[in-house]
């Protein structure tokens, strides 16, 4: 029996599924456990499929994310019934909701580097662009028939975000027959997806243009960075995010990283990006992770930032 087909036996054998995320989900870890409940629930009707802790997400998460709806919080006694499913989180720290642990059995599903190795059953391809790749070729080979609009308009935002639009060197050729199948379905429909999650409000351009002022430059080591301090998110009424992508693509910037305070984690989360330098050894040393061009750390204090710049520097 192949992996494919031992995870969907066990699926098959639970009336229960707890879908989990991991902390400050994006799109791809949204879009992963959006697309998996709405694909059970069209196979399985009967069987109860709840995503643990959508319900502590903000509006602001939730509504930009097309059509998504939380369906209320669940009890210990009924996570300990069932199987969990984590999407897209290499390692248990980083899991949402710590309660996975009370679950049977917990199956993996991931396409970040291989640093934590749980699961009962555990589905890791590095390859693949995005969960949302893994989970459209999990799907598609169960049930293709079951991968209706709803399911690929999680699974297309999941793809279109982690390669922002098929630009990053992460999107393959699998990525775009998994695209091209996903256009069958979406028709028009990913017309207004693009617009729904590219779309600005005047807010968000005023937003973004302020935070481009507090952008540094070291051209010396071709190095920018940004610390966006919480005030400039009350004063827009945005949520803390890292706006690394506003460093982006410009000349001679090989490596940027930025920083804000999570006030709900107490600790300031890092963001790190490249164009060509592996810089997720620097996130994992300051308590990170993630992709080779695109990781993420978390440090105590404001002035430890400076030690991770030294640290890009010397890459
Ligand atoms: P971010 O900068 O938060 O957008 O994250 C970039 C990539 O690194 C994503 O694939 C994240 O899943 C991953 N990542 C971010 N923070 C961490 C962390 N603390 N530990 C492991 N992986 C992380």
């Amino acid at each position: 029996m192949n992996l494919y087909d031992r995870i969907i036996e066990l699926i098959k054998k639970y009336d229960k599924i707890s879908l989990f995320f991991h902390q400050n989900p994006d799109y791809d870890c949204l879009g992963s456990v959006f697309a998996f409940q709405s694909f059970l629930k069209q196979k399985y009707p009967k069987k109860i499929v709840m995503i643990i802790g959508i319900e502590t997400l903000t509006d602001e998460v939730l509504l930009n994310f097309p059509s998504i709806k939380a369906n209320g919080s669940a009890k210990d006694t009924w996570i300990n019934k069932s199987l969990g499913i984590v999407c897209d989180t290499s390692n248990r720290e980083r899991i949402n909701d710590q309660r996975y642990m009370l679950c049977e059995k917990i199956i993996k599903i991931d396409h970040h580097p291989k640093v934590d190795d749980y699961g009962y059953l555990s589905f890791v391809n590095e390859k693949a662009s995005s969960c949302c790749e893994i989970l459209f070729d999990l799907f598609y080979y169960w049930s293709k028939k079951n991968i209706k609009l709803n399911v690929a308009k999680y699974l297309y935002v999941g793809i279109l975000t982690d390669t922002n639009r098929f630009a990053y060197p992460n999107t393959t050729t699998q990525t775009l027959d998994v695209a091209i199948k996903l256009f069958d379905i979406l028709g028009d429909e990913r017309i207004k997806i693009n617009q729904k999650l590219y779309s600005r409000t005047l807010n968000d351009v005023a937003f973004f243009a302020e935070v481009q002022t507090l952008v540094k430059y070291d051209q010396k080591n071709n190095l920018a960075w940004l610390i966006i301090p919480n005030s400039l998110f009350k004063k827009y009424k945005k949520e803390p995010q890292s706006c690394v992508g506003c460093m982006s693509n410009i000349k001679d910037i090989n490596v940027w990283a930025s920083l804000y305070y999570d006030e709900k984690a107490n600790s300031w989360k890092g963001s790190i990006r490249s164009n060509s330098i592996d810089i997720s050894k620097v996130a994992k040393k300051y308590n990170g992770g993630g992709h080779k061009l695109a990781s993420g750390f978390s440090i105590p204090k404001e002035s430890q930032f400076n030690k991770v710049l030294i640290d890009l520097k010397k890459l």
